[in-house]
């Protein structure tokens, strides 16, 4: 997998690409894990408002790839190992480590019309990944997977479909 970060075709130059990593390298208290991570969801909520605010294309889609890999692209990168399977619907999928369950809400993709988990505007990852509000970057020597979508093309990015609902 190529390591080059290229401008790409869509709203994302090189900066606004990079920035998507750089910013929002707030610390997570460590202190009841479980606890903090449904707080985070609740604020996830709080951020979709009244209006049904939704996250933008770019983002949502490093935050597919963080979750899902890329073999829907063809690619090699495998899907995160806490991306579980639904028991109430085997195509959907949670993640399974932030502790908020198995249901239509958290689901992290839904169906095209309809808000999903990673639409929030304002969502958190407990490994920090890129896309997540709270991505943090200092892991990625030791996180293989976050340090191949750090290094990720962006051209190649926007091969990933996503579906973003426009705003009522
Ligand atoms: S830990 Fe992060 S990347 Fe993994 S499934 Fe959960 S939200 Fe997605």
């Amino acid at each position: 997998m190529s390591i080059h970060r290229k401008s790409c075709n869509c709203n994302c130059n090189k900066e606004t690409f990079k920035s998507r990593f750089s910013t929002k390298r707030k610390s997570v208290k460590k202190v009841s894990n479980k606890l903090t991570m449904i707080q985070s969801f609740a604020r996830s909520l709080a951020s979709r408002g009244l209006t049904n605010k939704k996250t933008d294309i770019p983002t949502k889609q490093l935050r597919v790839l963080s979750c899902f890999g890329d073999a829907s692209i063809g690619g090699s990168l495998g899907p995160c190992e806490h991306l579980t399977t639904s028991e109430v619907s085997d195509e959907k999928y949670f993640c399974g480590k932030c502790g908020c369950g198995d249901k239509k809400s958290t689901w992290l993709e839904a169906e095209s019309v309809e808000y999903s988990k990673l639409d929030y505007p304002r969502l958190v990852c407990p490994l920090k990944m890129p896309g997540f509000s709270n991505y943090d970057g200092s892991d990625s020597k030791e996180n293989i997977r976050k340090n191949i979508i750090e290094n990720y093309e962006p051209i190649k990015i926007t091969k990933l479909t996503v579906k973003v609902a426009e705003k009522d």
